[in-house]
């Protein structure tokens, strides 16, 4: 799929600017900040400029659209991967800037990823508005994360909204996450089981309207975290967010188990699974028990033991199977 990135889900990627500030857990490991440092000169954190990238640079996604327009098809364009397009600390006029290009390249698809979800509205509306072509996406690591962040990206007038819950920290259950119909909604009696996979319920009793109701998550992308401080991703997470996905007919792309392979799965039962660990695992100080709640120790009925083994060979296939959905 890649044409000059190595980002599963995008055919490009396009950095207007380099340069943030950490501002949340899922920024822990940024490998951002270390590739930006040691190798381009860009300090991080708050205060520090931001370094527009060169005209070179910019020229980039013209030819990329020319390229598309001529073969009839769409590329997808990762936008910031060293930067969030919505940082406080990046001049107003450099958004203008990279707006009026995504307006100027119709024939791309631009994937916007945030973590500063709060900023957006505000943002895109001094930079002439979210171009058509943008696709919206926020960072989720946990529940909290979701609770807080998704109905502010449901609230956003854009084609396209999309979760990357990477690096994934914890278990998330969408469905808990309301639209939060009473805050966008007066009329709402807010008594139903809207939701941001599945939209309005079916049972609202003002179900058949049009609108903002009507708005949810379009994509879900799934990643264990990457690096040399890496957290394990537990398989039940990865494995309930693509059942929600599945049920609601929501594309859903693993992207990659990240550092850590599940080594051990197993029943409390299972005759085996002492003899297994104790040969296989123990030894190489490379394991660690993982719970539900992302700590170590046991739950319930099964045992998980991840083990770090680097991003190559953890792979990205989630019970042997490779998910790469994409809306259409
Ligand atoms: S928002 Fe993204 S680029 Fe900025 S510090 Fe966090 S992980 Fe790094």
């Amino acid at each position: 799929m890649a044409e000059n990135t190595k980002i599963e889900w995008a055919h490009h990627t396009f950095n207007p600017w380099i340069g943030c500030t950490k501002v949340g857990p899922g920024c822990d490991g940024c490998y951002a900040k270390d590739l930006a440092e040691a190798r381009l000169g860009v300090m991080w954190g708050p205060g520090a400029p931001r370094r527009h990238t060169a005209a070179s640079t910019w020229k980039q996604p013209r030819a990329w659209n020319n390229r598309a327009a001529k073969l009839g098809i769409r590329y997808r364009v990762f936008c910031a991967s060293l930067a969030d397009v919505f940082d406080n600390e990046v001049p107003a006029e450099w958004r203008a800037e990279l707006f009026q290009l995504i307006r100027e390249t119709p024939h791309l698809d631009w994937l916007l990823v945030t973590k500063r979800i709060g900023n957006t509205a505000k943002m895109a509306e001094a930079a002439g508005g979210l171009p058509e072509n943008v696709w919206l996406g926020i960072t989720v690591v946990n529940q909290a994360e979701a609770g807080r962040d998704i109905p502010k990206l449901l609230a956003v007038d854009v084609r396209i909204r999309f979760l990357s819950i990477e690096p994934m920290l914890g278990p998330i259950d969408l469905t808990e996450v309301s639209d939060d119909s009473t805050a966008l909604d007066p009329e709402c009696w807010g008594d139903c089981a809207c939701d941001s996979l599945y939209g309005r319920d079916a049972g609202c009793r003002r179900n058949g309207g049009d609108g903002h109701l009507q708005r949810k998550i379009d994509w879900v992308i799934v990643g264990g975290e990457s690096g040399p401080k890496a957290r394990p991703m537990h398989p039940d997470w990865a494995r309930s967010l693509r059942d929600q996905c599945e049920a609601a007919g929501v594309p859903f792309l693993f992207k990659q188990w990240g550092e850590w392979e599940a080594a051990l799965d197993r029943e409390r039962q299972d005759p085996d699974w002492r003899a297994d660990y104790t040969n296989d695992y123990v030894d190489r100080g490379k394991s660690r028990w993982l719970n539900l709640a992302g700590g170590c120790g046991f739950h319930g009925e099964r045992f998980h033991v991840m083990r770090r083994v680097g991003k190559k060979s953890a792979g990205r296939l989630l019970d042997g199977v490779q998910h790469d959905g994409v809306p259409a």
